[in-house]
């Protein structure tokens, strides 16, 4: 069978053709799916043959609400979402003055194996299909009943390694007939999978690109980031020049302070040195603890004095802010506690 929502409008349009619908069929069930509608019964402008016949072939995926939690704090709404095999994945809502945004999963579980992060614990289960990490925006939008209107690839997973229905996601998600997320709306955020940066390159999708660098060096980068075993430091600085080169746009690169890690201020020269000149910004994370895991953020004064150092160095440096920290903390803790 196949899923409604995981098929790009071009594929709808071919299938509905194909069981002898009209061209603007799909315009109308695209709308329909995308509003949240996952009962074709309910898709009023279709007739019932018609309906009767996409049954035979498709089907709509889904997701239950299996947990939801609304931080006191700042308004932040964490969902765990179980998909129709049962796994589960997070996917979390915060307020900006912007607008809402939406941090979604692109994975149930993550074979990066990065050192500090709880997603990764346990391994890969599975990548999500297209549908499933549209679903997250569309189920969260319609919980909350406003408008979403940016989207972060920051949730459970390694967006690049699940590209191609990555890549249907954005398509579908931008359409101007559904969601119509602009390209500038959307940050996708990765280890550095070398290769697949390079293919993203020439996607001509004006999304912003976050890069997961946590490291100024082989040597650190090597302790905390198995990826760093494949795509050495230096290849993964040239594939983002290339990436700007191509794209004109900036880098976001993550960096997630760990005290006496990475975060020295010999750590804050040498990552300066080694983004000079590029068109980027550096986002530092304090490291959010993970039981599992030896790893904590250093105080206040040395986070301080890390961003200090690299902006009197000349670059664009800020800290994260941190929201929603009474309901379960850092991603993929959820969906672990749950299983
Ligand atoms: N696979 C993607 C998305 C991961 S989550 C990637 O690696 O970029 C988004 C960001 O949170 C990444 O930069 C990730 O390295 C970071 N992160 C994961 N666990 C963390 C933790 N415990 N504390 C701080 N940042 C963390």
């Amino acid at each position: 069978m196949l899923d409604l929502r995981s098929m790009e409008y071009g594929e709808l349009e071919a299938f509905l053709m194909e069981l002898g619908e009209p061209k603007f069929r799909a315009k109308q069930v695209f709308s329909w799916l995308m509003q949240g509608v996952d009962d074709i019964s309910e898709m009023t402008n279709i007739s019932k043959k018609t309906k009767e016949l996409i049954l035979e072939k498709a089907y709509i995926s889904r997701l239950r609400i299996r947990e939801k939690y609304i931080s006191k704090l700042d308004g932040t709404v964490k969902y765990l979402f179980e998909l129709d095999d049962g796994n589960c994945i997070e996917t979390v809502v915060m307020e900006y003055k912007h607008g809402l945004s939406v941090c979604i999963s692109s994975q149930v579980g993550c074979r990066m194996g990065c050192g500090f992060c709880a997603s990764t614990i346990g391994g890969l289960y599975r990548s999500l299909s297209a549908g499933e990490i549209l679903n997250q925006v569309i189920y969260a939008q319609k919980d909350i009943g406003k408008r979403i209107s940016n989207i972060v690839m920051m949730g459970i997973g390694e967006p690049l390694d699940n590209y191609d229905n990555v890549i249907k996601f954005l398509h579908n998600v931008n359409h101007p007939d559904g969601l119509n997320i602009g390209y500038r709306h959307i940050s996708l955020s990765t280890c550095g999978l070398v290769d697949k940066i390079r293919k993203l390159a020439n996607e001509n999708l004006p999304i912003t690109l976050s890069v997961s660098l946590h490291a100024p060096n082989n040597e650190i980068r090597d302790k905390i980031m198995p990826v760093n075993k494949k795509y050495r430091v230096e290849e993964l600085i040239e594939a983002c020049r290339e990436y700007i080169k191509i794209t004109n746009r900036r880098i976001s690169f993550e960096y997630s302070l760990i005290a006496g890690v990475n975060d020295s201020e010999e750590n804050a020269y040498e990552l300066a040195k080694l983004l000079k000149g590029m068109l980027c910004h550096i986002n530092l994370i304090p490291v959010n603890h993970v039981e599992e895991r030896e790893f904590y953020k250093g105080d206040a004064l040395s986070i301080r004095n890390f961003q200090d150092k690299l902006m009197s160095l000349g670059m664009n440096a800020t800290v994260r802010r941190e929201l929603g920290s009474d309901i379960s903390a850092s991603c993929g803790q959820l969906r672990k506690k749950v299983l």
